[in-house]
């Protein structure tokens, strides 16, 4: 048996986790749960969304899967998500974005992997507000030492882009293709305009590129990007980007498979892994039994493939492909219209998962 964090989440979190924590059993992947809480619920008993004991069972574990968390809008402390990325330095974003059948979508036979940076980039939270002291110092500053001039009563963001932090993301791309038989990386930039930051990113890029010479490599401008992947993304493969045009291009993939329902998704780092959906906690549709489990599912899916049990994952991935594609047994959201009363809940969508694992 293999230790999991089951983290429960809040909102719809609870259901989808159990309908997960079912499927993923049903394949026979012997995982021992440590079922941990995070989020509102949790926070309204003990005064803290994040217990200590859950991260301690994360960190123990190494591996989680999470259900999602609502992060309260001005209530002062940090999203949980950003929290947990940061104290278990979860440096990679993994994004799978692949094409079901029976998913509405414009697009068909769509396969590609998202690696997001996590840790840089203008994500990093080094920001400046417009106005304050130490944000005057630093313009004076930059004016004095730089050509280009920045006006005052600027706010400012930093973009810190390092050799350590590109390497080990590329690397990690390339990794990951070759672990999932996968042929090509595709390394997205703006060099041609942000030299220092993002054409640092290009030459770690090719640099890793060459020690990892059996598998194909490219670049990309992001613009240009985003163009090719809405014309012709059948020619991308592992796309590597630095954090903001990871964020931007996961969800534009997302969109590419017909959207939240079935965008799974992962956060890996060398202290340990956390999967989760795309989407988040839904409040407003808590505890009716009634949104999509295949989101967490196929984080799940992820996950075991993480821990080398491919088998399972297959098995488990099928069988939600192929009640997807029945139609029959699905929530209201994969129904063509969305009052549609032969939609089922989120547990019987679960079980029909089981059944065609089971068969
Ligand atoms: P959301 O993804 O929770 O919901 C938006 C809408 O999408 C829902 O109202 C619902 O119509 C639909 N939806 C989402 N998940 C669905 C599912 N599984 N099945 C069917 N329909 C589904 O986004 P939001 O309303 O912007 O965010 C709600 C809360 O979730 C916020 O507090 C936000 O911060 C948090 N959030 C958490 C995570 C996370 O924990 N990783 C991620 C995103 C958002």
């Amino acid at each position: 048996m293999t230790d999991v964090t089951l983290v429960t989440g809040d909102g719809i979190g609870p259901e989808i986790a159990e309908a997960t924590r079912r499927c993923i059993d049903a394949t026979g992947a012997e995982i021992n749960w440590l079922i941990k809480e995070a989020g509102t619920d949790v926070m309204e008993r003990t005064g803290t969304p994040l217990p200590d004991e859950t991260v301690e069972a994360i960190k123990k574990t190494g591996i989680a899967l999470k259900a999602p968390i609502t992060t309260p809008v001005g209530t002062g402390f940090r999203s949980i998500n950003v929290h947990l990325r940061q104290t278990l330095d979860l440096y990679a974003c993994l994004r799978p974005c692949k094409s079901y059948e029976g998913v509405r979508s414009r697009y068909t036979d769509i396969d590609l992997v998202v690696v997001r940076e996590n840790t840089e980039d203008c994500y990093a939270g080094v920001e400046f507000q417009r106005g304050k002291d130490d944000t005057d110092e630093l313009i004076s500053w930059v004016n004095k030492h730089s050509e280009k001039k920045v006006r005052e009563n600027s706010g400012i963001t930093i973009k810190p882009i390092s050799v350590e932090g590109s390497e080990r993301i590329v690397q990690f791309a390339f990794d990951h293709a070759r672990k999932l038989g996968r042929k090509k990386v595709t390394s997205v930039h703006k060099a041609n305009i942000m030299k220092f930051t993002d054409g640092l990113w290009l030459e770690v890029s090719r640099e890793v590129a060459k020690k990892n010479s059996d598998i194909e490599f490219e670049d990309r401008i992001v613009d240009n990007m985003c163009m090719q992947l809405i014309q012709k993304p059948e020619l991308y493969d592992v796309l590597v980007l630095p954090n903001l045009y990871g964020d931007i291009i996961s969800d534009l993939c997302a969109g590419l498979v017909g959207g939240l329902g079935v965008a799974p998704g992962g956060n890996i780092g060398e202290k340990g892994a956390v999967f989760e959906a795309t989407h988040g906690s839904a409040p407003k549709y808590k505890g009716q039994n009634k949104v999509n489990p295949a989101a967490l599912i196929l984080s799940g899916v992820m996950m075991l493939r993480h821990m080398g049990k491919m088998a399972e994952a297959d098995k488990l991935e099928n069988a939600v492909a192929a009640v997807i594609a029945e139609g029959k047994s699905v929530t209201y959201d994969m129904k063509p219209h969305r009052d549609d009363p032969t939609a089922v809940g989120t547990s019987q969508m679960a079980d029909a998962i089981i059944e065609k694992i089971k068969n």
